[in-house]
């Protein structure tokens, strides 16, 4: 995403020593991890690669020819053998007798499988005649920004040809499929020297007869198109230049925050959504262009980008030069009115008889002019993978725009590719999503025993989670773990002091970039002391009125602000205590700050039901496993009042628990996840309590 230059030269990472010890299919693993973990190369989840390889055909041992192309779904660069689908050779091409023609390509998709060598299950894509037809033992098909830049140019076919004489070759813009895979052997038969080629508004292929040589080949078209870009491009300025500086970093990342929550508010009205934000130098350089708006509205080129970025972005009506936050905040319902209306054209113009309905009208990819590009997905890795796709696509337009006119694929195109029946197939064969898909958990205390029990069972529902803490290194800790669990996207780590107004309204800004608000607010860091009333002092009081009564406030206080920012509701968990309902003796200032908590609850109750703001209590009791707070001196001190060690303790609390049942923070989790779920839409003001039963607390 870094504009053409020399220092976007792809350098071969080949290795023939490793490469000689590999089996053939081996061999063109490593090359497609090779292409594909480079983003210079090819695009995530874009691109694939072949081999036609000797193998025994399983029924008669006779040497059998075998297509090995990547299948449906994944990603070249962390793919595996399990990865390729396996075709007969000459069944494939045999499937040409049974080709009715363009209009009827569509139907030869499910006949691939009928070619499957060897009972492999991996689908072939639609992808695969285009590898199958080309009569070289291996083929690369890349998304590579430099030849996309060339490939969306006015005058592409020249281009290609400047650069690349005979040996590369170009095709007209035509959708990948059992058409384009016949053209493909045209080509190969009128061009028997070209090496490859160019196949307008989509990407590359490249083909030899060796896997070296085919990787080589790729990378080497790669690098020429870079070079002509750079020099084509030197001294001009990208997007028409520059309308103004953007904003600093601070500013940008206020402006963001103050709008995202609103945006994903009224962006997930069809659905719930996450967002993500992002500012970094290149895409800082599309939205302060003066061409900005004028490229954007050409749509996107290659159809990998728009698949998952939509045909064209929104541009928000931002004047970085006047407007404040508070100009656009207003102008957003509009903006968002506008853009849904305008697909809803385009879906009306485009649509064909048997179209499938008009899926979600909002934008996925909102740019903020001055300061960022905002996405909006199902939840976060989508909106990630929007995000670099559409900087892909902003790489696209630098370089087709600085050597040419850039354009986008025509809209009709555009529309059977989004709403191409077979897409459709694969959207319906999804597993439905999570009870908790596309919502944001804030969870304070996130890094103790409750907290991260909490952070697991709401990621499980498909939650996004924001845990903070004051403790950084026990902080830092909790979200390696979870980002080792759940992957990056699941968890998100703020430091916070609940106590301080500006940390909070910190911590609420962070949430707001790294996932676009929150949905989900379980208020739970805390502390515990024991003191006999006359022992207590004003700064133990305090102490405990500052995180368990104060910070409780601050925390609900910001998390209602956004919820009704956003305009979805919400559901705001407060972890009490037993203690909060039926004291324990000699811990008056815990007690009665937790007390103070399930009021608060309620107060939040009442104010947020006309908002759809759902206000519970959690109140858990002998959570020994995994507690911080009993590894410390509240566990020695309740040792002590029961004349027993610490070790004993669990079995004590068990034994005068109802249930003789000892509590886990898991235990906690699941009633926070009851909550913090749809599964308790009609309930607010209430409380659970998780003690394993105790006569003094029981509600009334
Ligand atoms: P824990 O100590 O393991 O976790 C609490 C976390 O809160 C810690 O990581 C701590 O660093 C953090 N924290 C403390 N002060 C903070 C501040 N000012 N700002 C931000 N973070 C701060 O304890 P736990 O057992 O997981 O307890 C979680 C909640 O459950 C607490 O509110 C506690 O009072 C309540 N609770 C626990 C039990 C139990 O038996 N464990 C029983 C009743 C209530």
């Amino acid at each position: 995403m870094d504009g053409f230059t020399a220092a976007r030269l792809v350098e071969t990472r080949w290795d023939d020593a490793h490469a000689a010890t590999l089996t053939p299919e081996q061999a063109l693993l490593y090359r497609s991890n090779l292409l594909g973990a480079d983003t210079r190369i090819t695009n995530y989840g874009g691109g694939n690669t072949s081999a036609k390889l000797t193998m025994a055909d399983p029924l008669t041992g006779a040497p059998t020819r075998v297509l090995w192309v990547k299948g449906s779904g994944g990603d070249l660069g962390s793919m595996t053998l399990d990865g390729f689908a396996t075709l007969y050779q000459d069944k494939l091409l045999a499937l040409c007798t049974r080709y009715a023609g363009p209009e009827q390509e569509d139907a030869m998709v499910p006949l691939f499988a009928h070619c499957s060598f060897n009972l492999n299950p991996r689908a072939p894509s639609i992808d695969t005649p285009l590898h199958g037809f080309v009569p070289f033992a291996q083929v690369d098909h890349m998304h590579p920004d430099a030849i996309i830049a060339i490939a969306a140019s006015a005058d592409s076919r020249s281009i290609t040809r400047q650069i690349f004489g005979d040996s590369i070759g170009w095709l007209p813009w035509r959708r990948p499929g059992f058409e384009l895979g016949l053209w493909l052997q045209r080509f190969c038969a009128e061009h028997p020297t070209a090496r490859g080629v160019v196949l307008e508004a989509h990407g590359l292929f490249t083909w030899a007869e060796d896997g070296r040589a085919c990787y080589d080949t790729t990378l080497d078209v790669i690098n020429r198109a870079t070079d002509w870009l750079a020099t084509r491009s030197r001294g001009r300025k990208p997007f028409g230049g520059a309308i103004a500086a953007p904003f600093d970093r601070g500013p940008r990342r206020e402006l963001a925050a103050a709008i995202l929550p609103t945006l994903r508010g009224l962006a997930a009205a069809e659905r719930p959504k996450v967002a993500t934000f992002d500012d970094s130098d290149p895409v800082l350089e599309f939205v302060t262009g003066r061409d900005m708006a004028a490229l954007a509205a050409l749509g996107t080129s290659c159809p990998d980008h728009f698949l998952r970025t939509k045909i064209r972005p929104l541009v928000l009506p931002f004047d970085p030069a006047r407007d404040s936050a508070a100009d656009l905040l207003a102008r957003l319902p509009a903006a968002l009115a506008a853009y849904r209306a305008d697909y809803a054209a385009y879906w009306r113009r485009c649509a064909r008889p048997d179209s499938p309905a008009m899926r979600d009208a909002y934008p996925v990819v909102v740019l903020l002019p001055g300061a960022g590009m905002i996405t909006l997905a199902a939840d976060k890795a989508t909106a990630r993978i929007a995000a670099a796709f559409y900087g892909n696509a902003i790489n696209v337009m630098r370089g087709a725009s600085s050597v040419s006119t850039y354009r986008g694929l025509p809209e009709q195109e555009a529309f059977d590719i989004e709403y191409w029946l077979l897409e459709e197939a694969k959207l319906r064969r999804l597993p439905p999503p999570r009870g908790l898909a596309g919502r944001v958990a804030l969870i304070t205390g996130g890094a103790g025993g409750i907290g991260m029990a909490t952070a697991r069972r709401l990621i499980d529902d498909g939650a996004a989670v924001v845990i903070c803490d004051i403790d950084r290194d026990a902080l830092d800790a909790a979200a390696a773990a979870l980002r080792a669990e759940y992957g990056a996207d699941a968890a998100a780590a703020v430091w916070v002091d609940v106590t301080s107004e500006a940390a909070v309204a910190g911590l609420y800004r962070e949430a707001a970039l790294a996932y676009g608000g929150i949905d989900i607010c379980v208020s739970n860091a805390g502390i515990a002391s024991a003191a006999a009333l006359e022992d207590t002092s004003l700064a133990l009081w305090q102490r405990n009125m500052d995180i368990l009564a104060t910070g409780y406030f601050l925390i609900a206080r910001e998390a209602f602000r956004m919820m009704k920012a956003q305009g979805r509701g919400g559901s705001i968990v407060f972890v009490a205590s037993k203690n909060a309902l039926a004291p324990s003796s000699g811990a008056a200032a815990y007690c009665a700050a937790k007390a103070s908590e399930v009021h608060l609850a309620r107060c939040l109750a009442l104010e947020g039901a006309p908002f759809g703001i759902r206000a519970n209590v959690v109140n858990p009791d002998a959570v020994l496993r995994g507690s911080r707070i009993w590894a410390g001196d509240w566990g020695a001190q309740r040792a002590a009042s029961y004349h027993t060690t610490r070790d004993e303790l669990e079995a004590i609390y068990r034994d005068r628990s109802l249930l003789k049942r000892s509590v886990y923070p898991e235990d906690i989790a699941e009633a926070i996840a009851f909550f913090a779920s749809d599964r308790s839409a009609k309930s607010t003001g209430n409380m659970l309590n998780v003690d394993a039963g105790n006569a003094g607390s029981f509600v009334r």
